[in-house]
């Protein structure tokens, strides 16, 4: 057996989905299995002796919250050329109680075959492997299995930094941008979607009424110019897509990679040649009147600027507005990292279509929804909590505020224990596993003002 065709294995299973989506079972298990390997570990190991750690990690990667949950991608493998399960001829379809019945009768051993465990103890192949098993999983959940299992080879499909590209590195040309992946369009100045947010914008100073302070642009939107002369010849439109992508980002707070192109009278543009600046937030927009009378599309952006952290793993970075320094280094990893971050958050919020897990709230601002991720565990020193989906939860700006400060507390079957007008969480969704431990640390960071658990009346 050679990687392709184990790779190829993969890339044509199929994989278990809940509206629509993958789900995170087979991939974990995959990794899972395949990380034995690089560690030297047993190719083989006992349903009684891994059923616990398998099942914790898939809970704790969105995959819900039932007891012995990998029973299921465990049997579904066992029609894979690459996957060894003992009595697998014997073994049930992978659906309701018969897997773990039948492990737990059987107790068999399972992992990959000798062939493929050989090639992945070269860990460029362990790489590559993990991202195929991925590549169905949205990108933050993707990023963040790849993270569990400490692989640090992110995955990229459109938002926040490219991987391997730095800030400040520079592209002879638009078709450059656009082969690496920084700018997609070969023409338009905004990528994105209305639905999505935008990707990146280009700065070339097309536009006369741009103004760009370095660490803020005010950008002008997309449309009525007239390409030859640059000056605006009609009026702007929030609802084409550059624009509509832009006002996406503003609510969801998704970063924006910044690209500079060549302008003589800007002093912060390139001289030559195109230019990655950087991630910046879209704090505001409005509409006015620009120089040529007529209406135009307003962009604020600020630049996200990392600061730096003490390095260890569990201390969050944090952003400053809108100075900073740090050495190139430091800063292209804590600002993949950061990207990395907010995505979970954007993943949560989609999941539940940006409506209050405590309350049942949507807010609507031009048509799309309006939420906040949450962390149950606060992720800053000394608490240390984890930034995974299953210590986030999806709030109105209302809950998120009592919930921050302890005005809403909630206990391990989800009833609201604090006082509040609701008695429990309103809302949950498949994929999305909240964690007890998380919860219970939150309680005990405002004893005071929870009512009495049922354990304790
Ligand atoms: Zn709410």
């Amino acid at each position: 057996m050679e990687l392709g065709e184990l790779t190829t294995a993969v890339e044509r299973r199929r994989m278990a989905r809940v509206n629509g989506s993958v789900v995170v079972h087979q991939p974990v298990t995959l990794i899972w299995a395949a990380r034995r390997a690089i560690d030297g570990q047993p190719r083989q190991q006992r349903w009684s002796v891994v059923r616990h750690d398998l099942s914790a990690a898939i809970c704790a990667l969105g995959g819900g919250s039932e007891t012995d949950v990998a029973a299921y991608p465990v049997v579904a493998l066992r029609d894979a050329p690459f996957w060894d399960l003992d009595f697998s001829t014997e073994a049930p379809a992978a659906h309701g109680g018969a897997p773990r019945r039948w492990l737990q009768e059987r107790d068999p051993r399972f992992g990959l075959t000798a062939e493929a465990y050989e090639l992945l103890t070269i860990r460029q192949n362990l790489e590559k492997f993990a991202q195929v098993a991925v590549a169905r999983l949205d990108e933050p959940q993707a990023n963040t299995v790849l993270a569990w299992f400490d692989l640090d080879v992110p995955i990229f499909r459109g938002f926040g930094e490219v991987p391997g590209v730095p800030e400040g590195t520079t592209f002879e040309n638009r078709r450059a941008l656009a082969a690496r992946q920084v700018h997609r369009a070969n023409q338009a100045g905004i990528t994105g979607t209305a639905a999505n947010g935008a990707e990146s914008i280009v700065v070339s100073g097309g536009y006369e009424d741009d103004k760009d302070e370095g660490n803020r642009i005010v950008y002008t939107g997309h449309g009525g110019r007239d390409p030859n002369s640059g000056r605006q010849v009609a009026d702007q439109s929030f609802e084409s897509p550059g624009n509509a992508a832009l006002m996406t980002s503003h609510l969801s707070g998704a970063p924006v990679r910044v690209i500079r192109g060549p302008h003589p009278q800007n002093p912060h543009a390139p001289r030559q040649g195109y230019r990655y600046d950087g991630l910046f937030t879209v704090a505001s927009w409005w509409e006015e009147v620009g120089l040529s009378g007529f209406n135009v599309c307003r962009f604020e952006l600020l630049k996200l600027i990392p600061t730096v952290t003490d390095g260890s793993p569990t201390a969050p970075p944090t952003f400053r507005l809108p100075e900073g320094t740090l050495t190139p280094e430091r800063k292209t990893t804590v600002a993949l990292r950061i990207s990395r971050r907010i995505q979970v958050s954007l993943a949560i919020k989609k999941l539940h279509d940006h409506t209050c897990q405590v309350c049942d709230t949507k807010l609507v601002i031009e048509g799309r929804g309006y939420a906040e991720g949450a962390h149950i565990r606060p992720l800053g020193s000394p608490h240390d909590g984890r930034d995974t989906p299953d210590n986030m939860l999806c709030l109105c700006p209302n809950c998120h505020v009592l919930f921050d400060n302890g005005g809403i507390q909630i206990d391990e079957d989800l009833r609201i224990t604090s006082a509040h007008p609701h008695r429990g969480v309103q809302r949950t969704a498949t994929g999305h596993s909240v964690s007890a431990d998380s919860l219970a640390y939150h309680r005990r960071l405002f004893p005071g003002t929870s009512r009495p658990t049922r354990d304790e009346l």
